[in-house]
């Protein structure tokens, strides 16, 4: 009877197993497909310096156009696109059209393109980036590079190589969602950053004890190394405010606006009275 019992149990189990990799193969298939159509597409977000308002760049964000889904948040997709390995397809395919889009703007006004861990595997991260600065003809100093510190974990000398590549293209590199994950402050000694994007965790919690104490360490230790600094994720006046006065160099989140559609940005976007408007 136990042996039975234990049967009809692997049974189920693996049953259960089918199912969840017939999913996965199912969502494979469509997230192959979605590129095929031309399902992506970009949504844009402003990053502003607080001493003028103004925009000085526009982070490309991702999400999917599904057929009956509707818009799919890259969260839902972007874990299964960097299992499959079909990241590197999406993410030739983003920075080919983040580039394309900064055409249409300022010169000043650069665009920054979120990048995966398993995009530096094989080495042909700089080979991509260089194709699609030439096709769309902007400036490599227009383009920012966006990782998080999974990249420096893995195969972190071949990561090494490739973000001095992208620098000689001229291209920044910010490390993304910086403070969280296992930070280590060797990594801003051995890797040529050129900006830290505080995680929105810190500006979240910016009321508990000791928040305060963390968001002005980061802000000075970006001024410290000669970095860049962005604080991600203000969304009301107080946190604005509280990230200014502790010398944060940029900053981005729904205050100053939500990731919009590329036909949505407009001329006024870059002239500084109005972007001030949207202050108040
Ligand atoms: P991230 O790069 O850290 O992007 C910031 C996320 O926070 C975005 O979510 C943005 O919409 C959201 N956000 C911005 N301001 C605020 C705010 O004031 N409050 C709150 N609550 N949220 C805010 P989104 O667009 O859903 O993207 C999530 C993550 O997906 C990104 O985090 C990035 O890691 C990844 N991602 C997005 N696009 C791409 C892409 O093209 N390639 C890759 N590899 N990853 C991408
Ligand atoms: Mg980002
Ligand atoms: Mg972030
Ligand atoms: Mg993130």
């Amino acid at each position: 009877r136990a042996k039975a019992e234990g049967r009809d149990c692997a049974r189920s189990f693996s049953k259960g197993m089918d199912q969840k990799l017939l999913q996965r193969r199912t969502m494979e298939a469509s997230l192959r497909s979605a590129l095929a159509n031309n399902e992506f597409v970009l949504h844009f977000q402003p990053l502003l310096t607080p001493d003028t308002s103004e925009i000085c760049a526009f982070e490309a964000l991702i999400r999917w156009q599904h057929p009956e889904r509707g818009l799919v948040p890259p969260l839902d997709f972007i874990p299964l696109a960097e299992e499959t390995g079909l990241i590197r397809n999406i993410g030739d395919w983003v920075l080919i059209a983040a580039c394309q889009e900064a055409r249409n703007w300022p010169d000043h006004v650069r665009v920054a393109v979120n990048v995966s861990a398993v995009q530096f595997q094989g080495g042909t991260l700089p080979a991509s980036v260089a194709k699609a600065l030439e096709e769309s003809g902007i400036a490599g100093d227009r383009l920012e590079i966006e990782i998080t510190e999974s990249v420096l974990m893995r195969e972190s000398l071949d990561a090494l190589d490739q973000l001095h590549a992208l620098r000689a293209l001229g291209v920044r590199i910010a490390l993304d969602d910086f403070g969280t994950g296992y930070s280590s402050l060797s990594y801003l000694q051995r890797f040529p950053f050129d900006k830290l994007k505080m995680d929105r965790t810190f500006v979240q919690n910016l009321n508990q004890t000791d928040a305060m104490a963390i968001v002005s360490t980061i802000a000075s230790l970006g001024k410290c190394l000669g970095l860049a600094t962005t604080a991600e994720g203000i969304e009301t006046k107080q946190q604005l405010q509280c990230v200014v006065e502790q010398g944060f160099t940029e900053v981005q989140g729904f205050y100053y606006g939500r990731p919009i559609p590329p036909g949505e940005i407009q001329a006024t976007h870059f002239k500084k009275s109005n972007v001030m408007a949207m202050e108040q």
